[in-house]
């Protein structure tokens, strides 16, 4: 393993290795996309809880942030993140919960 790169939520303000993040992204056709892991480029991270996903979307922060030219299908968008954090947390098994949890 090399060193893990850690990422800071844009909901929470807690920093995660890069691969217990969602990273919303800048596609090349200007629409916003969604990813797990590294990628270059611009990119807002955002933790699997829900909480936080609602936040980054209700925000719209990520849309600020990427200068997304177009407007996404927030619906869309959000079910995607939901298919994609629940995979997340398959996948890494011991994300860690409760961190940033009052
Ligand atoms: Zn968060």
């Amino acid at each position: 393993m090399t060193h893990t790169p850690y990422r800071r939520c844009a909901a929470c303000g807690t920093r995660r290795p890069q691969g217990e993040l969602l990273r919303l992204f800048r596609a090349s056709d200007g629409a916003v996309a969604l990813t797990v892991g590294r990628r270059t480029g611009r990119g807002v991270y955002c933790c699997p809880h829900e909480a936080c996903r609602s936040k980054t979307l209700g925000k719209s922060l990520y849309a600020k942030k990427l200068g997304a030219a177009k407007v996404v299908d927030e619906k869309l968008l959000r079910g995607q993140m939901q298919n994609l954090a629940a995979e997340l947390e398959q996948r890494n098994g011991a994300v860690r919960h409760g961190e940033n949890h009052r």
